[in-house]
C-alpha cells in the first residue's frame, strides 16, 4: 500500500487511523496538515481527539441500525398499550419484555420492508468505509484501490 498523493508507505485503514487518533492521541505527532489539499487542520491537538473535518472523514459510519431503534420503539409502544388497556401486573409485563428480542427482530424486519432504500444506503456507507485508507503523512484519504496502485 502506498499513498497516491505523496507516495508514502505510512498508510493505514481509516478505522485504524481513527482508533489511533481517538485513543492514544499520538496522531498529532504525524504532523498531518494541509498537504493533502482537501484535508483539514489541527488533527489530534485536543487531548487525543480528532477535531477537524479530517476526523469526520475518518469517523466510522454508525453500525447501529435504525431498524433496531424502530423495533425497540414499536415493541415498547405495544407493551405499554397492552399494560394500560388490560391492566397487566408488573410480573406479567416482565415476562412480556423477555420476548423483546424477537420483537426487535420483527420490528427491524418490518422497517427493512418499509424503507429498503435506507437500509441499502447504510450498507453502502459501511462498505465504502471499509475500503477507505488514509495516509499518515499527508492525510490523503481514498479508496483502497487508489492506495494499492504502485507507482
Ligand atoms: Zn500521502
Amino acid at each position: 500500500m502506498q499513498c497516491p498523493n505523496c507516495h508514502s508507505t505510512d498508510v493505514v485503514k481509516a478505522s485504524v487511523a481513527y482508533e489511533m487518533g481517538t485513543s492514544s492521541g499520538s496522531f498529532g505527532s504525524f504532523g498531518v496538515g494541509t498537504a493533502g489539499g482537501d484535508v483539514g487542520l489541527g488533527i489530534g491537538q485536543s487531548g487525543g481527539r480528532l477535531t477537524s473535518d479530517f476526523a469526520q472523514r475518518l469517523k466510522p459510519p454508525s453500525t447501529f441500525p435504525a431498524e433496531v431503534g424502530c423495533g425497540f420503539f414499536t415493541v415498547f409502544a405495544v407493551f405499554f398499550a397492552l399494560a394500560i388497556i388490560f391492566d397487566i401486573p408488573a410480573h406479567n409485563l416482565t415476562a412480556a419484555i423477555l420476548t423483546l428480542g424477537p420483537g426487535i427482530l420483527a420490528g427491524a424486519w418490518i422497517h427493512r420492508l418499509l424503507k429498503p432504500d435506507q437500509s441499502a444506503a447504510r450498507g453502502e456507507r459501511i462498505a465504502k468505509y471499509q475500503r477507505l485508507w488514509v495516509c499518515l503523512r499527508c492525510g490523503h484519504a481514498d479508496d483502497q484501490d487508489r492506495f494499492a496502485k504502485d507507482n
